[in-house]
């Protein structure tokens, strides 16, 4: 698409918003008619909770769609020029929306909610190195597989809001304070149920690299990966997946997880030749529809952990 259809699409759109609307004036019930939109799927969860009743928070990515490859539709640019604040993860995630937001132009709050966090440094061993591999010295973004970590998030997110609708400031302290507590509660219930898998054991063998603050915190090694980096971009070379396959052998690893949103095609090829199982599947970057296993970020994490308990237990 050409920048002069985005810009005639963003017009039309920023045109609709100066409409006066009843929508428009402040809404009864406490409500406000802030229009807050998150980027993905788990961002928006953790965003509603800090948001209560008072906001009803929208999402741009649909449920199950890697954010790596994201490519915004005209109606995402609507939608974007449409909101006064935006959530992103930050930290490198949303690779298309610099330029989604140029576009957009206007008055917004965007809010990093990955702002202030350290990213880490890959371990020694956690992937194969190729001569020139430009994923070598990416940053990492997955910090909310961390629960700990997302409690700068919750604050990174509540004081965004707070700047955009001062008068709700006190109701969006007190909606961080509980959650907050939901995920140091979260954080010590993973931390117990990986207690149930033998220390020698606590190995990760995933579709990409993102799980990487979720092993620093809980104690597992990071093993390596079938797709090459902190992004799903770029598929892995034959000696890439040979030398995987070796590494597998060679230290252990009981089980290979898969990523919804990923193919499993390799994933499910290099666990043949590991002769070790393939585990279906791990929600890192989407949560569920309601009537799913993971309709929320706090049921996301649970289910993972769970999942990895049992393979590897
Ligand atoms: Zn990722």
């Amino acid at each position: 698409m050409t920048k002069s259809i985005v810009r005639l699409i963003l017009s039309a759109a920023l045109l609709a918003a100066c409409q006066p609307t009843s929508q428009a004036a402040q809404a009864g019930g406490g409500q406000t008619a802030l229009k807050v939109i998150a980027a993905e799927t788990f961002l928006a969860d953790i965003t509603q909770n800090v948001a209560g009743d008072r906001l009803q928070i929208e999402v741009l990515m649909p449920i199950g769609v890697d954010p790596h490859g994201f490519e915004p539709t005209p109606a995402d640019v609507a939608k974007i020029a449409d909101s006064q604040v935006v959530i992103v993860n930050g930290a490198g995630f949303e690779e298309f929306m610099a330029e989604l937001l140029e576009n957009a132009g206007g008055q917004k709050t965007v809010v990093e909610a990955a702002a202030g966090l350290t990213q880490r440094e890959p371990k020694e061993g956690e992937h194969a190195e190729e001569p020139g591999d430009e994923h070598a010295h990416e940053g990492d973004p997955h910090f909310w597989l961390d629960p700990n970590k997302v409690i700068k998030y919750v604050e990174n997110i509540r004081d965004g809001l707070s700047q955009a609708d001062p008068e709700g400031a006190a109701t969006y302290q007190v909606n961080a304070e509980t959650y907050i507590v939901k995920l140091k509660e979260l954080d010590r219930w993973i931390a117990d149920r990986v207690k149930e898998i033998p220390e020698a054991d606590r190995k990760l063998v995933t579709n990409h690299e993102s799980f990487g603050y979720f092993a620093d915190r809980y104690g597992f090694q990071i093993i390596g990966t079938v797709m090459p980096g902190v992004s799903t971009g770029s598929a892995p070379s034959a000696q890439q997946l040979a030398q995987l396959i070796d590494h597998i052998k060679q230290i252990g690893a009981k089980a290979i997880f898969i990523e919804t949103g990923a193919n499993p095609q390799l994933a499910q090829q290099v666990a043949r030749e590991a002769g070790i199982k393939a585990v279906t599947e791990l929600y890192s970057h989407s949560i569920t529809a309601a009537s799913g296993v993971a309709p929320t970020y706090l049921d996301m994490l649970k289910f993972n952990t769970e999942t990895i308990v049992t393979a590897l237990k």
